[in-house]
């Protein structure tokens, strides 16, 4: 080896399926923020030449959802170049821990080092006593740890540390978060993108959330505390990008509408937009009170945001509470949606089931109340999943409540802990019927009228996005976040610890579930597409209204089945008639008093 050459391999890992294969696809759905975040950071380490002008460093990246990683061949390409390397899984979830850490454990068989990063190392040393097991074990094992966020210089003493064969076995930066602004622009490199449906890329703006539900892991990784990008960063992202072709992006901050510097970003990009004619669109997320920041989802339309996904998570105001969701208001749902509708964005809104007060007739009864009374666009179901890193998960550890030792099963899509009320299978059936319905073809087409009635409804794109999630669930057994298109499977990669199938038995039934899904998408494609066209071609469609999308007053929305018949729901209504006749009475006192 020359020394002189640094190899640093950035891979984003994913997670096995039910029967122990890698999740990845010919095209995955979304790009992962923490693969482009850190690859900017090795890019500005690169042109700093942190190890000297006579090192060069050599950056790979692999996002493991659309590339297949082989350990062996990139083990084999590092030593025919020659020079030193650093294996860093990054942005590992808890649910990718399973696969990270058998890659490990082949790159260190092959004499590489390894480090692991993301929201499972950081939320298990933010939250718990004491290092997990599997965590312990694997350190042992030679992998090093890092904790927190690589920006402010940090990346920069690991490339010193690997490069001079000193690496620590953990380095915690969880006490210290970084500022983000002037930090070096997430960037991916084309090809990554070319792999995505859609060929978005993302990047994040902020971090940190001011909010505290209890299932959340990122207040614990991420911090309380909000720190952002400004609107130079968001500048310089969007013009490296743009320079490589890419102008779809999903900007990944949990919470956009908490970004106290929102509207310099959003005005950066209407210039963008307006007067240099970029053709940018973004997909945000948002919480339920972003409708009533004023002039937000103006701006955020006119700066090109075209997609909208909004933490929704229950219709019932106990369990919000009990998950500590207090700033969910289920009295502002409707009007919020709506406004988004009335400025032609596409509304995705995320549901958990599985909260105290849930049974499987309650869950599937919100779900009618859902299709019938919000005018909303695409509806993702969630389990309550206890994340390590989270306050839920933190409390059933110290109680010794059962959660599944599966990490691999985290994924939001699986049931890894009891319920008070429901027994496991009508936890798991409500789960299944909740998605079902939703995308029943009668669901399919009243969303269908509903986007056809308004002029910026676009039911062609709402068509696509509710059939990929559909078929994600139904065919593919994946949560549509994960999905993708066209299911790689390798026989040789299969989870450690698992058989690996005779060859004679994996290709015959790999090509037979390839040949079954392709008809089940066709004959899915072709039945939803007449609908599509039956929606079109209706001579009504532009007069199209139903409870969801028609306008009401205070006293009518209080009739509806979210208010009457959820639990706490008109409990709600009357806070809401409380505060604002406090607020009122309030800003009368202050008008009066600036009148003496
Ligand atoms: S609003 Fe989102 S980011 Fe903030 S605490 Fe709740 S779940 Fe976490």
């Amino acid at each position: 080896m020359s020394g002189r050459d640094f190899h640093f391999v950035m891979i984003k890992p994913t997670h096995y399926d039910d029967d122990g294969y890698p999740i990845q696809w010919l095209r995955s759905a979304i790009p992962s923020n923490t693969l482009a975040s850190l690859n900017g950071l090795a890019e500005a380490a690169r042109n700093r030449q942190v190890l000297g002008k006579d090192v060069r460093i050599h950056l790979h990246t692999y996002d493991e959802t659309n590339k297949r990683v082989r350990p062996e061949k990139i083990a084999r390409d590092i030593r025919k170049a020659g020079g030193k390397a650093l294996i860093a899984l990054v942005g590992v979830q808890s649910n990718q821990f399973p696969r990270a850490t058998d890659l490990a454990r082949r790159f260190l068989g092959l004499g590489l080092p390894v480090a692991i990063g993301g929201f499972h190392v950081s939320g298990c040393i933010s939250m718990l006593d004491e290092m997990p097991e599997e965590m312990v074990r694997l350190q042992k094992e030679g992998v090093v740890y890092f904790a927190g966020e690589a920006e402010d210089g940090r990346l920069d003493d690991v490339f010193r540390d690997a490069f001079s064969d000193d690496l620590k076995p953990l380095y915690n930066f969880m006490a210290d978060l970084p500022s983000l602004e002037g930090e070096p622009t997430p960037i991916l490199p084309t090809q990554h993108i070319r792999f995505t449906a859609g060929s978005h890329s993302s990047f994040d703006l902020g971090r940190g959330c001011p909010f505290q539900c209890s299932f959340c892991t990122i207040i614990n990784v991420q911090g309380r505390k909000s720190r952002f990008r400004s609107a130079d960063d968001l500048e310089q992202i969007i013009r490296d990008n743009v320079a490589q072709g890419i102008d779809r992006f999903f900007i990944t901050d949990d919470n956009f509408a908490r970004n106290r510097e929102w509207e310099p970003l959003f005005d950066r990009l209407i210039q963008l937009r307006e007067q240099e004619s970029f053709d940018i669109k973004f997909i945000i997320q948002v919480d339920t009170l972003c409708h009533r920041i004023d002039g937000f989802i103006e701006k955020a339309t006119r700066a090109g945001v075209n997609r909208v996904f909004i933490g929704l998570e229950n219709i019932n105001p106990d369990n919000l509470m009990a998950a500590k969701k207090r700033q969910n208001k289920i009295t502002e749902y409707r009007e919020m949606l709506q406004k988004w509708r009335a400025y032609g964005a596409t509304t995705y809104a995320g549901y958990i089931i599985g909260f105290p007060g849930d049974t499987k007739e309650s869950v599937l009864h919100d779900v009618e109340i859902i299709k019938k009374e919000l005018p909303l666009d695409l509806l993702e179901f969630f389990y309550l999943t206890p994340l390590p890193g989270s306050e839920d998960h933190k409390v059933l550890s110290s109680k010794g409540s059962w959660m599944d030792p599966d990490l691999n099963k985290y994924d939001l899509n699986h049931r890894v802990s009891h319920h008070p009320k429901m027994s496991d299978e009508d936890w798991e059936e409500a789960y299944r019927q909740a998605w079902a319905s939703y995308y029943s073809d009668d669901h399919i087409e009243t969303v269908l009228r509903r986007a056809a009635a308004h002029r910026k409804g676009r039911p062609g794109n709402k068509l696509f996005l509710m059939m990929w999630f559909k078929l994600m669930v139904e065919c593919e057994g994946v949560h549509p976040l994960e999905g993708g298109y066209f299911r790689l499977k390798f026989r040789t990669d299969r989870r450690g610890g698992l058989p690996l199938e005779n060859p004679l038995m994996f290709y015959p039934r790999y090509l037979a579930e390839i040949v079954a899904k392709h008809w089940v998408y066709l004959s899915a494609v072709w039945r939803v597409y007449r609908i599509y066209r039956r929606v079109k071609a209706s001579p009504g469609r532009r007069t199209y209204s139903d409870l969801a999308i028609a306008p009401m007053n205070r006293s009518e929305e209080e009739d509806l089945a979210m208010i009457r018949e959820t639990r706490g729901g008109a409990e709600a209504v009357a806070k809401q008639l409380r505060d604002a006749a406090l607020s009122k009475a309030g800003k009368d006192r202050a008008k009066a008093a600036s009148a003496l």
